[in-house]
C-alpha cells in the first residue's frame, strides 16, 4: 500500500520504519531535515512538502505533537490534495474537540479519518508494539486495522470519531495520578522505616498495585528494570504527561466532570516541569516528595 506519513519525530520515526518493514510503500515528511534523514535511512521516500508527501497515496498517517497543528496540516496539504477516498489517521495526540471537527471536515471532503492515538511510547513505536485506541466508523476502522497491526501489538476499536483521544486522556489521567499516589506512599513508608523493597513485595501483592508500582516503580532497584534504574532519563517525559493530563482537565472543564485527583496531578505535574524536569521521566517526580 502507498502510505504518506506526516510527523516522524520520536514516535513517528519508528512507526514509518515499521510500515516500511510490512512492505508498505511510505512517503514521509517532516519539518525537521533530521527526522527525514532519518525516515530515508530506514527505507522512506522522503518529500520536501506534505502536499508532495500525500500526493497519491492511498492512506494517509500523521504523528504531530498537538491539535492546532494536526488541524493546520489536514485543512492546508491533505484535503483536497490526497486522492479522494483516501483512509486518514492521526495517531498523535490531541484535544477530543478537534479531533471530532478535523473528523468532520474530513467526511465532508469526502475521507474516512480517524483518530488513532497510542501507548507504549518511544520503545513500543520502534519495536512495533504499540496499542491503538481508534475512533471511526466501524468501516474506517476495518480499513484501517490491518495498516495499525504493522505498528501495535494492539488495536481497540473506541467508538465513533474522537473516542480513541477520549481513551487516551482518560487512560493517562489514570497513570498520572497512580504515579504521584505511588510515589507519595513509597516516599512515606521511607520516613516509617519500612525497606522499600519489602514495601514493594507487599504491595504489588496487595490493593495498591497498580501499573505504576509493578511495571514501572518509581523507586530506583526495586521492581522491574524501569528509567528509575536509569537517572530517571528515557521513557515518558514529565511535559508529555503535563501535555495530557491538560487535555484531560480541558474535556473535564468542556463536560462538566469533576476532576480533582487529575487536577492536583495537573499541578504537580506543572511545579515538576517548571523546576526543569519537562524533559525528565514523569515517575522522577518522587525525587521532589522523598
Ligand atoms: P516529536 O516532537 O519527537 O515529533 C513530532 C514531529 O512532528 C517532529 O519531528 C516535528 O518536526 C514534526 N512536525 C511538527 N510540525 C510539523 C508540520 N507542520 N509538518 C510536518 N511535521 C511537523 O514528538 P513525539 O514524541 O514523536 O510525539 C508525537 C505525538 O505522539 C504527540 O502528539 C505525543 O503526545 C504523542 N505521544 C508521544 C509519546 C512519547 O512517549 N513520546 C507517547 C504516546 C503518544
Amino acid at each position: 500500500m502507498i502510505i504518506a506519513f506526516i510527523g516522524l519525530g520520536n514516535m513517528g520515526g519508528g512507526m514509518a520504519a515499521n510500515l516500511v518493514k510490512a512492505g508498505h510503500t511510505v512517503r514521509a515528511f517532516d519539518l525537521a531535515p533530521a527526522a527525514l534523514e532519518r525516515a530515508a535511512a530506514s527505507g522512506c521516500a522522503t518529500f520536501t512538502s506534505a502536499r508532495e508527501a500525500v500526493d497519491g497515496a492511498e492512506a494517509v498517517v500523521s504523528m504531530l505533537p498537538n491539535g492546532a497543528i494536526v488541524r493546520a496540516v489536514y485543512t492546508a496539504d491533505v484535503f483536497g490534495t490526497a486522492p479522494a477516498g483516501a483512509l486518514l489517521l492521526d495517531c498523535s495526540t490531541i484535544d477530543v474537540a478537534t479531533a471530532r471537527d478535523v473528523a468532520d471536515t474530513a467526511a465532508a471532503a469526502g475521507y474516512a479519518m480517524l483518530d488513532a492515538p497510542v501507548s507504549g511510547g518511544i520503545g513500543g513505536a520502534n519495536a512495533g508494539t504499540l496499542t491503538f485506541m481508534v475512533g471511526g466508523t466501524p468501516e474506517g476502522f476495518a480499513r484501517a486495522e490491518p495498516i495499525l497491526k504493522a505498528m501495535g501489538k494492539a488495536v481497540i476499536h473506541a467508538g465513533a470519531p474522537g473516542a480513541g483521544q477520549a481513551a487516551k486522556i482518560c487512560n493517562n489521567m489514570i497513570l498520572g495520578g497512580t504515579m504521584i499516589a505511588t510515589c507519595e506512599a513509597f516516599a512515606l513508608a521511607e520516613k516509617l522505616g519500612l525497606d522499600l523493597q519489602t514495601f514493594y513485595d507487599i504491595s504489588s501483592v496487595s490493593s495498591g498495585q497498580s501499573w505504576s508500582m509493578t511495571s514501572y516503580c518509581p523507586v530506583p532497584g526495586v521492581g522491574p528494570q524501569s528509567p528509575a534504574d536509569n537517572g530517571y532519563q528515557g521513557g515518558f517525559a514529565a511535559a508529555l504527561m503535563l501535555k495530557d493530563l491538560k487535555l484531560a482537565l480541558e474535556a473535564g472543564a468542556a463536560t462538566g466532570t469533576p476532576l480533582a485527583i487529575g487536577t492536583r496531578a495537573a499541578e504537580l505535574y506543572t511545579a515538576f516541569a517548571e523546576s526543569g524536569h519537562g524533559n525528565t521521566d514523569f515517575s522522577g517526580i518522587i525525587e521532589t516528595l522523598r
